[in-house]
């Protein structure tokens, strides 16, 4: 099955008594929910010791764990290649004691330099992280680069696919629908994302409404909110004729998990006419 979750803690989560992340999976399993991304977008702040309540929690509640990666992290500068493995590394760690594997990366701005430079970079940094991670022993993981939603961000999906070829074993896109719907001005072919996904067994999505402008993403919305909206209905028509691996994460401000459950109402409706 297709695992639907939050990335974050919904307001409703606090507000039934819920205290930090270690409440998350049984709360969310309680909801119908099976899958739960905690970020460390602002930063790695968490601790072995409740990196393993949250895995012993996620394993009894058949809750599946993502991990963002800090989002400083930019591939395309050579000069923080030592800083950016030490975070992947790290947020590895952490992920694989609450019992996940998918690790997700932004992979990073094209700075001052081409398009064509920044990406060269980006794929040299990847390689060497890799390599590095593999020595070390980290086995049962994968890098999910996710796709951006500004223009100057590397990651539109050609890129993002491109670069996850490099390594099919270890790394995935998250496809951001969100994210590419900013950076199509609204006008998102679903139909020739979900082609461009064919080659891939298992995806990591994140799904929410953004607002854009004239540079693309400029913030989170809900699934209610439909002047960014993208047709919820044929992404879960695509969604329920692929492989049953992907994970759906859902990335609405303030009700992510609210959203993400009727994300996957929307995807049983879905599946049931397929
Ligand atoms: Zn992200």
């Amino acid at each position: 099955m297709v695992r639907f979750g939050p990335s974050g803690n919904d307001i409703k989560f606090y507000a039934d008594g819920n205290k930090s992340s270690v409440d998350a999976p049984r709360w969310l399993s309680a909801m119908g929910l099976h899958a739960y991304e905690i970020s460390f977008g602002r930063g790695i702040r968490m601790t072995d010791k409740t990196a393993e309540i949250i895995g012993r929690e996620a394993a009894k509640y058949d809750v599946k764990i993502s991990v963002h990666a800090p989002y400083y992290i930019n591939l395309a500068n050579p000069e923080s290649l030592e800083k950016n493995y030490h975070y992947i590394q790290r947020s590895l760690q952490l992920l694989a004691l609450m019992g996940g594997d998918r690790l997700v990366v932004h992979v990073g701005s094209q700075m001052q330099m081409t398009r064509a430079e920044a990406l060269k970079n980006c794929r040299e940094s990847l390689q060497i992280i890799l390599n590095r991670l593999k020595a070390e022993g980290f086995e049962n993981f994968w890098l999910c680069l996710e796709t951006m939603g500004k223009y100057t961000q590397i990651g539109n999906l050609d890129e993002i696919c491109d670069l996850c070829a490099l390594d099919p074993m270890y790394l995935m896109p998250t496809v951001d629908l969100g994210h590419m719907n900013c950076l199509a001005q609204g006008k998102m072919d679903l139909q020739r994302v979900f082609e461009q996904l064919k080659p891939f067994s298992q995806v990591h999505f994140h799904i929410s409404f953004i607002e854009f402008g004239g540079k693309g993403e400029i913030r989170h919305l809900t699934l209610s909110d439909n002047k960014y909206a993208f047709d919820l209905m044929t992404v879960m028509q695509f969604l329920s004729s692929r492989p049953d691996n992907d994970v759906v994460i859902c990335e609405s401000d303030s009700i992510m998990a609210q959203d993400s459950l009727k994300l996957s109402e929307f995807y049983l409706q879905k599946k049931k006419e397929v």
